[in-house]
């Protein structure tokens, strides 16, 4: 007997707790971590219009952390930032 998604609570599932998309959500979660948490508060909470400036401002900021780990060989750059950014708050 289907069931609907423990997550988004519209999708019916048969075999899983989850739908299809919310796995894919689940995996995009366990691989990006505190990343993902950060990404869809920082631009899901902004009206439409703001939007699309976060998502171009998140994206520099990763490219900006690529390029670091490039230029230092130090391949945990992005999560030293990222704790640092935590403990702020
Ligand atoms: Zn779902």
């Amino acid at each position: 007997m289907p069931f609907l998604c423990v997550f988004c609570e519209t999708e019916r599932c048969y075999l899983s707790y989850l739908c299809e998309g919310c796995r894919e959500q689940k995996h995009l979660k366990l691989l990006y971590g505190d990343r993902y948490n950060e990404i869809v508060k920082n631009v899901l909470l902004r009206s439409n219009d703001k939007q699309e400036y976060k998502i171009k401002a998140e994206i520099k900021k990763d490219i900006e952390h690529k390029k670091k780990e490039v230029e230092t060989g130090d391949e945990t750059y992005i999560n030293k930032v990222c704790t640092r950014g935590d403990k702020k708050k």
